[in-house]
């Protein structure tokens, strides 16, 4: 397998989900050995930020990669996609302080790269990969991962909504199935908890354009659902798209019970640790599962 990269530039637009602001946003084909790199002109001079762990700035809510200078919210969803499509490389450079959101899926970024085309560049993938399985927690969720030699996604949820309740979806990372089955999963939300997203100062810009929303009861949104489990499938799309701050594709299978974005973000670190320890002794490595709890 070779790094892809997309053909031509290809330009996504429209209102962030939590700022509710416009932003404008370029990808550009790139050749660059950093892989994913976030672009925004501060003056006159465009600054850049590296996707990996370190760069990962929040995760309420929804992720945010920034440095000192400057800072990009939500972008799970344009991660999501790019892991999906297998772009190892690409310039994101935004005009704006947030992803634009399109209609709560990756629909928007996954479309634009169908019509900019993937190009094979004539450098080997760099696949990651750990011997040993683990696990994280956080909360009541997990995520536990088994090496293997694809990656494939196990995603659970648990909602004590009747339109939810419980919820499995698997998922392979190919780009076919990528486009059929999770890129068009919109973000979902309650009603009963908006007052508080708001007064956080997120969700500003969430509307029933971009969100299914729930009430006691059901799905307000007059067009209902995409899928009858689209709530999982936006959980793993998520995941797909978190996994990506790693900064390199991972190959394991992966079982996301109740997963969440603190939580994907801890797998990511965990996951890192013990990729380092796997080039240093294998004893380590070889060791029944590690469970790993946050605080
Ligand atoms: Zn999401």
């Amino acid at each position: 397998m070779f790094k892809r990269t997309v053909k031509k530039k290809v330009i996504c637009e429209g209102y962030g989900l939590h700022t509710g602001e416009f932003s404008r946003v370029i990808i550009h084909p790139s050749s660059e050995p950093d892989g994913i790199l976030f672009a925004k002109k501060i003056g006159n001079t465009l600054r850049y930020i590296p996707l990996n762990p370190d760069t990962v700035k929040s995760t309420m809510f929804a992720t945010s990669i920034g440095n000192d200078q400057f800072t990009i919210f939500t972008v799970e969803h344009l991660l999501s996609a790019l892991h999906g499509f297998g772009i190892d490389s690409a310039i994101i450079e935004i005009d704006g302080d947030e992803m634009p959101g399109g209609d709560g899926s990756a629909s928007l970024f996954a479309d634009a790269i169908l019509d900019a085309g993937v190009m094979i560049l004539p450098i080997k993938k760099d696949y990651i990969t750990i011997k040993s399985e683990f696990i994280v927690e956080y909360n009541t969720g997990y995520i536990k991962y088994e090496p293997a030699n694809t990656l494939s996604i196990d995603g659970i949820i648990d909602f004590a909504h009747p339109k939810i309740l419980k919820q499995h979806f698997t998922y392979f990372n190919t780009p076919e199935h990528f486009y059929s089955e999770l890129a068009k999963a919109r973000t979902f939300g309650f009603l009963k908890d908006y007052n508080t997203m708001q007064s956080l100062g997120l969700a500003k810009g969430s509307s029933l354009e971009n969100t299914i929303v729930l009430d006691e009861n059901d799905v307000i949104n007059p067009e209902g659902l995409r899928f009858q489990d689209e709530f999982v499938r936006h959980k793993i799309l998520d995941l797909l798209g978190d996994l990506y701050t790693v900064g390199k594709p991972i190959k394991g299978h992966i079982t996301a019970y109740k997963s969440g974005h603190a939580l994907n973000h801890l797998f990511v670190r965990k996951f890192l640790a013990l990729l380092e320890k796997d080039f240093v002794t294998e004893q380590e490595i070889l060791q029944p599962s590690v469970a790993y709890t946050l605080g």
